[in-house]
């Protein structure tokens, strides 16, 4: 193991500097970590929540004064701590960790759901200068739930780029799934790289419509993970492991886990089980 690779890997404590509401169940956290503000797009962190548990987040965003911002969802225990924390509160980092996106500069199309949007606006703020064009379509399932959506204008919503939003009660932006302004869009408009994060089922669906269209692929998965460094086998997905082969993958290594991508993943102990 390199030496860089071990000194990200001890965990160093710092202090929440500040903590932002985006939506009723998710909330941005900025730390001082100079190895995490090394982080490239589509690398992660592990976030460790005193008396809570370790988790593993991507990185949103980070400035050369060495802060790194993370977005986080409220789904359970972890999470929950880590909300209920007040400024300048104690919290340990581990990172960065997994490969990055690959840098393409024709015509991007972007696309998020959720959290899965942190990976992807990070990606989009260093492409956003050089792309022929910049297409982020991102979706939540209400209007409270878009995240960051002022941002995400400002990057993408400018002279070439614009963003779509779509929302499942169609209470912003097109009603529906976000597969359904994202057909509509290949059929008529063409793209040379589509960069992808969130709900797997969402992604499947990418993956399906990439293919159809014939367009490079680029997906960051999730799954469970623990060690983070390729050890526990906690993350496996066919012969790949997420922390360490991952967590971004092309459309050709999806290719070779068809049957798990989208169908199923590990549970705490190893077992496949569906996923939700
Ligand atoms: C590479 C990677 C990047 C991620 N980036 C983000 C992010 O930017 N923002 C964000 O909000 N979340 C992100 N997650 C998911 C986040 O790690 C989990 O939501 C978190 O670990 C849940 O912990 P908990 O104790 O609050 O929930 P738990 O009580 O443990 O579980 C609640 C739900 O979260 C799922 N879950 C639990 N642990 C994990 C885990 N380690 N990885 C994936 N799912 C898990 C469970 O299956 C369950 O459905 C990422 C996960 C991975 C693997």
């Amino acid at each position: 193991m390199s030496a860089y690779r071990i000194a990200a890997n001890r965990t160093r404590t710092t202090q929440i500097l500040s903590m932002k509401n985006q939506s009723p169940t998710v909330k941005t956290f900025t730390i001082k970590d100079k190895t995490c503000a090394r982080a490239k797009p589509g690398q992660f962190l592990m976030l460790w929540i005193p008396r809570a548990d370790e988790i593993p987040l991507s990185v949103l965003n980070t400035e050369e004064n060495g802060t790194v911002s993370v977005l986080v969802k409220k789904v359970g225990e972890a999470t929950e701590a880590l909300h209920n924390k007040k400024i300048g509160e104690i919290i340990g980092v581990r990172g960065p960790f997994g490969n990055s996106f690959t840098p393409e500069t024709g015509r991007i199309l972007m696309v998020s759901g959720g959290t899965g949007l942190a990976p992807i606006l990070f990606l989009a703020k260093k492409l956003t200068a050089k792309a022929e064009r910049l297409v982020f379509v991102v979706g939540a399932k209400t209007r409270d739930e878009l995240l960051l959506m002022d941002e995400l204008e400002k990057i993408c919503g400018r002279g070439k780029g614009r963003v779509i939003a779509a929302t499942e009660d169609g209470s912003y932006g097109v009603k529906g799934l976000v597969a359904t302004p994202l057909e509509s869009l290949l059929a008529k408009e063409k793209f040379d790289m589509i960069y992808t994060c969130g709900p797997e089922q969402m992604m499947r669906k990418v993956f399906g419509l990439a293919e159809k269209y014939g367009i490079a692929l680029e997906v960051s998965l999730e799954r469970l993970m623990r060690c983070a460094i390729g050890l526990c086998g906690s993350c496996v997905i066919g012969r790949y492991r997420i922390c360490r082969d991952g967590p971004v993958f092309t459309a050709e290594q999806l290719k070779e886990v068809e049957e798990e991508f989208g169908v199923s993943k590990r549970d705490f102990d190893g077992r496949k089980i569906p996923l939700e």
